[in-house]
């Protein structure tokens, strides 16, 4: 689907003329680590409002702040912050928002550090519990009293099932409890999830915002209240910053996020179909063939499908036989990406997952979708000849 103007306006524009006379095309990288007062009472006053002023680069940086506004601009958010990696993300929110006794509720298929990061928070006494159902009425029957925040991936990682966002969003609402959405997949030009009622957005902007392979970096969009608190308990004392020159280079994937994420959808479609009609390929799980989902306008270019043949010696085979398939984890750079869930020694936590065995997860690059049909093609007919 097309992209909004609005959204190629934002992550085009270059920076507003701060000065008279010739302006740099590039937003300047502003790379310090501290900045330095006229006088003292300038710095006390600066002192009173770290997330607003410039201070030090852990707490507000110009080249940084650029960023935020673009992210929280596309996101339909008031504010964002952003940070080392998407899990310093992750971990601000849940660190920043709850305490002891509550308990988050995490619905899909949840990427799995950030259950990892659950599992440790269970020895500072916050709960969780793991839903794979995604209708309305499971999610009202898995809340508990204690649910304080709701964690919603949509599409869910290596299987893609989508869910209602806004449905599941008035559930957790009802409840009085946040929701926050791992936006990672669509990117801020696929899913406005703040527009469909979603209270916290997080990305890994390691992917898609990024765009090159080339950067770990993550935000947080919502309301300016809710940022404030993530900022002074979660951010500023974690410390996980990003780094200015790291915010320049995502300054700089975003300007050509709007023609990659066009590119991405179009290629993977044209893979995925591909796929479908093959032999040697069982179900194909991209978001466009599961329950249509009405907040996501669009689709990235990752998805996954399963080897009609077999478990883990098939996916083996498989990935080893491919040439313009980089194997390696992450996604979202221009080079296309190939692994699989299943490690061979991991059959127990993919069934407990409902994972099949032979599931292939690919992330569609630039290359043209014909050269990688033709490499996934020559792949599968070593695996049917041998
Ligand atoms: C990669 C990823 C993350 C974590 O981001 P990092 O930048 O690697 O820390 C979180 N969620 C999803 C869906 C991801 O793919």
């Amino acid at each position: 689907m097309a992209i909004a103007p609005d959204d190629i306006r934002i992550c085009l524009e270059d920076h507003p003329a701060r000065e008279p006379g010739p302006q740099p095309m590039a937003e300047p990288l502003v790379q310090t680590s501290l900045f330095a007062f006229p006088n003292y009472d300038a710095m006390l006053e600066a002192f009173r409002a770290e997330h607003r002023n410039y201070v030090y680069s852990r707490g507000q940086n110009p080249t940084v702040e650029v960023l935020e506004k673009k992210l929280a601009a596309l996101e339909q958010g008031e504010a964002c912050k952003c940070f080392a990696s998407g899990m310093a993300a992750v971990s601000a929110v849940i660190m920043g928002l709850l305490k002891a006794g509550d308990h988050i509720l995490f619905v899909n298929h949840t990427y799995g550090p950030t259950i990892q990061l659950a599992r440790h928070l269970k020895r500072f006494g916050i709960e969780h519990d793991l839903l794979l159902d995604l209708s309305p009425d499971d999610v009202t029957r898995a809340l508990r009293p204690n649910t304080r925040l709701v964690w919603l991936e949509n599409p869910g990682t290596m299987l893609f099932r989508t869910m209602d966002v806004d449905a599941i969003g008035d559930v957790a609402r009802a409840h009085g409890a946040l929701t926050c959405i791992d936006n990672s997949w669509a990117s801020p030009l696929f899913q406005k999830p703040i527009h469909h009622g979603v209270d916290i957005v997080v990305h890994s902007a390691t992917k898609y915002i990024g765009g090159h392979s080339d950067v770990v970096a993550g935000a947080v969009i919502a309301t300016a209240e809710r940022m404030e608190q993530i900022f002074y308990r979660a951010y500023l004392l974690n410390g996980g910053m990003l780094a200015p020159f790291d915010a320049w280079l995502l300054l700089r994937g975003i300007r050509t996020l709007p023609v990659r994420m066009q590119q991405h959808e179009v290629d993977a479609l044209r893979v995925a179909e591909w796929l479908r009609s093959r032999p040697e390929v069982g179900a194909v799980h991209h978001p466009a063939f599961g329950e249509p989902s009405r907040s996501l306008t669009g689709h990235s270019g990752l998805f996954s499908f399963e080897l009609a043949a077999g478990g883990f010696d098939a996916v083996r085979r498989f990935i080893d036989g491919l040439k313009r398939f980089r194997i390696g984890v992450s996604w979202g750079g221009v080079e296309s990406l190939v692994i699989s869930p299943n490690r061979g020694s991991n059959l127990a936590y993919l069934d407990a997952q409902r994972m099949p065995h032979s599931l292939v997860r690919i992330s569609i690059g630039l290359e043209g979708a014909e050269a990688l049909i033709e490499d996934i093609e020559s792949s599968l007919r070593s695996l049917s000849q041998a």
